[in-house]
Formats: structure tokens, sequence, C-alpha cells
């Protein structure tokens, strides 16, 4: 896959080091992470064989990249059977103008969103707000991240960087809620705040967790209701869905609607599961006038087409970022992409500008607890060090870390070579003064401002390997 070599600006390095300089943030994010990823290890063993479970929906996922083009035929076939439209975007841009065009079609004045990573990846709330239609995001999450004028730092708590404190303030400004660290309060505040919003909508605006072609249903999980609310009331509703959302059965979507709920948040079902099939029927009580499903690209088919094909299987779940010890200790914000942590390091790279988040697939230390957490089974590390390697190719690594990265295969493939690395080594612990032998020489040093060098082991491997293999 080739990609365009432009900017260099993304500085990760900076970003991270900055986030790691934020008082309490490292402490909020990795305790929230941590009681998602614990409620995820509880609650797997209840699926009975949770391995054989997670490759099954891995299987179904493959299943329908490869046959991508007939299944999505059967979806829009199927939505618009129920009175459906369906409307094809090959890039951000277009999803918004399309979406942007129903609004003006039908006179739109107030929406109400779901949450959704599409219409973050699109910024379509900043597009329609641009248009002076009143957008309001009504997840929790989300709206707390929309009234504080903040961005998403978790593909599904957005702000698990916050902190009670921080929420409080937030509310006692912009709501006039007056200053309580009770949660129940302040989620009465929103809810209050919220509930004539859903009211005087026009439009719904939601993502799609999972499409299902034989029906052209498309399945929305939430917590909160909200999910409900925006599609059922407002009289024309719209569905923003990536083209990897299928799934083709009704029974597959059983399989990723329970492995999503529990590899999320850890709970056996998300609260809520919202399907929508096509508008309202004559004897339904709710549902909207119109329903349309915008169908996104932007990059995917590029993606279905490439090396990286698997990762179009991502079911954003976000166990993924539980599991990471590099976004437990920076948080989201460091990977300046709708999409932090592992799964984040991959598609950003791919759905924007390769060489701007150059960075990203390096930040990872190939600990592989992703791939453990993974329902889906994604290679993410394995993925990851293509992308390094493809990088490396396209001329993006440093000089010095080619240079090293050299040098150290020569060691590894000499004999002699190792030998002398290990008593230069052993040298080095042995001159440099104390305290010192523990942080490497520059330009090594950089490695050791976080971390001590190691001291070298008594008797190295491989005399120990001489000594009980005398003839080898
Ligand atoms: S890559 Fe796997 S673990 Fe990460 S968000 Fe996607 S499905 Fe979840």
């Amino acid at each position: 896959m080739s990609h365009g070599q432009t900017t260099t600006g993304a500085d990760f390095h900076a970003r991270s080091a900055a986030a790691m300089a934020q008082p309490g943030l490292s402490a909020a994010v990795s305790g929230a992470v941590l009681r998602q990823y614990e409620g995820r290890k509880a609650l797997l063993p209840e699926l009975g064989d949770p391995l054989a479970v997670r490759q099954l929906a891995a299987e179904i996922k493959s299943h329908t990249l490869q046959h991508l083009d007939q299944y999505l035929s059967l979806f829009c076939e199927n939505v618009r059977r129920h009175g459906g439209h369906v409307h094809f975007a090959r890039t951000g841009e277009q999803a918004g103008e399309i979406i942007r065009q129903i609004a003006r079609d039908h006179g739109v004045k107030r929406i109400v969103k779901a949450k959704s990573m599409a219409s973050e990846e699109i910024h379509l709330t900043a597009a329609l707000e641009a248009d002076g239609i009143e957008t309001v995001e009504t997840d929790l999450g989300e709206f707390i991240v929309q009234v504080g004028e903040d961005k998403p730092s978790h593909i599904v708590t957005p702000v698990i960087h916050m902190t009670t404190p921080q929420i409080a303030r937030l509310f006692e400004k912009v709501l006039g809620t007056p200053y309580t660290e009770d949660p129940e309060v302040l989620t009465r505040a929103a809810r209050v705040h919220l509930r004539e919003k859903f009211r005087a909508a026009d439009m719904g605006i939601c993502g799609c967790n999972v499409g299902v072609a034989e029906t052209g249903t498309v399945a929305i999980v939430t917590n909160e209701g909200n999910g409900r609310l925006s599609t059922t009331h407002p009289r024309v509703v719209v569905s923003l869905m990536g083209i990897e959302k299928l799934v083709p059965t009704m029974k597959d979507l059983a399989v990723i609607v329970k492995l999503l709920a529990k590899s999320s948040t850890g709970q056996r079902l998300t609260v809520y599961t919202n399907l929508m099939s096509g508008s309202k029927r004559p004897a339904d009580l709710d549902g909207p006038e119109e329903f349309h499903v915008v169908l996104l690209d932007r990059g995917r088919t590029r993606i279905l087409a490439s090396e990286y094909q698997e990762l179009l299987r991502c079911i954003r779940c976000g166990a993924c970022l539980n599991a990471c010890p590099v976004y437990r200790t920076i948080g989201g914000h460091a990977y300046n992409s709708v999409y932090p942590g592992p799964i984040g390091s991959l598609l950003t790279p791919l759905f924007e500008d390769f060489s701007e988040y150059k960075d990203l697939p390096n930040a990872c230390s190939l600990c592989e607890a992703c791939l453990d957490a993974c329902p889906v089974r994604i290679s993410l590390p394995a993925l990851l060090i293509r992308m390094r390697d493809e990088l490396r190719r396209e001329g993006h690594m440093h000089w010095f870390q080619r240079l090293a990265f050299r040098a150290w295969r020569w060691g590894m493939l000499s004999h002699a070579l190792y030998g002398m690395g290990n008593r230069m080594g052993r040298l080095w612990d042995w001159l440099a003064p104390r305290g010192w032998h523990r942080r490497a020489m520059p330009p090594f040093s950089i490695w050791t401002k976080y971390r001590d060098l190691p001291v070298m082991a008594k008797r190295p491997f491989f005399k120990m390997w001489d000594d009980l293999n005398p003839s080898a």
C-alpha cells in the first residue's frame, strides 16, 4: 500500500510526555479502564468456551468481509424493502454533505445524536452546527465532551480522562447545577437538560454497532436509552454506518452483541439493544417517518484490499485500549486521533495521512495484551510490526534507528560480535561511576531517560548453554 508523504507534524512523543506530566491523568484513566478490564475477565467465562466464541465471531466477520459486496447489496435491498433510503459515501466529506442535504430537505433545526465513532471520524457535529442546526450529543460522555469543548479519549467511555470534581465544576458552569460530586445528581441534571432536546428534535442521528444483511437491520447498543430516544421520536432518522459493520444473519448479531458488552464494559449485555429496520409502519406506535442509512467507505475498501484487512473485523469494543499499558499511562488524547490505543495506532495511519501519524505504530511495547483482549482475535501486534516495516520501507525511520537495528542484526548474526558486545557491557558495568551504570551514554540515553539499563548477568546465557551442551 502506498501512502502520501507529507508533514511529520503530529508529535506523539511531546503529547505523551505532556499527558504523563498532567496530575492525576494516569490514575484516572488506569483506574477506570482496569474496572472494565477486570469486568471483562470475570464475565467471559460465562460464555462456556470464550475462545471458541471469539473464534466464531472472528470467522463471522472475516466471512462477511470476504463477501462484502454481496452482503452490502443484500443489506441495501432489505433496508429499501422496509421503506428506508440508502446512500453511499466514498469520503467523509461526501457523507457529511449527504446528511446535511437530508437535514436541509426536511427543514431540520434541531438534531439529537447518539454516540457514533463514524460521525467522530467525519466531524459531523461541527459540520451541522456550522449550518446553523443545533446538534446535541445525547450519550452522557459525549454530552460532557460537547459542553466542555473537549475531545473524547476512549472509544467507549469518552470522558475516562475526567474526574468527578471536574465534571461537577463543568455542570455548575454550563448547566447551573449546584456543585455536587454525587454521580446520580449529575446524571439527573444531564437527563433533565436532554429530555427537552429529545422532545424538540426534528432529526435523529445514530451510528451502527452491527448491520444485519438478511433483514436490513441497524443495531445500536447503549447503556442510557439515548440511542432509542434519538431514533424513535424524531421524524427523520439517519444511521451513519461504516461498510465493515455488517454481519450476514440475526444469529450472527447475537454472537457479536454478547461479546461486545462483555469485552467493552464488562457487562452481560448493554442495557438497551435497539434494532431498526426501515421507517415507521402503519401499525407502529413510534419510529421515524423517514429512515436513511449512509454507508461510509472513507478508506475501508482500500484496507479491505490490503494486508491490513483483518482490522475491519473490529467491533469497537475498546478492550485493546483497556488492556494496553501505554494507553493506561497516557490516556487517549496523546494519540491525537478519534481512535486511540492499539487499534487506533493502526487505523489512524490508514484512515488519515500515513506519514503524519508515523509515530503511532511505534507507540507499543509489543506486550501482546491487546491480542489477548480482542474479542475478534485481530493480530494487532503482528500488524503493528508489519506497519513499522512499511514505515521503514517508505523511509519514515530515523537514520539512527536504522543504524542501531543494523548493528543489532550484525551482532545477533555473529558469535564474535555478540561476545564483544557482551564484554563491552560488562566493562561498562565495571567502569561507570556509581549510580551511572543504569544510564546509557548519548545518544542511547534517550532510552534510559525513563528506564534503567539492565545490569549484565554474571555469566552470559551462551556460556551457560555451552556448559550444558559441551559437544554442541
Ligand atoms: S481491535 Fe479488537 S479489542 Fe480493539 S476495539 Fe477492535 S474489537 Fe475491540
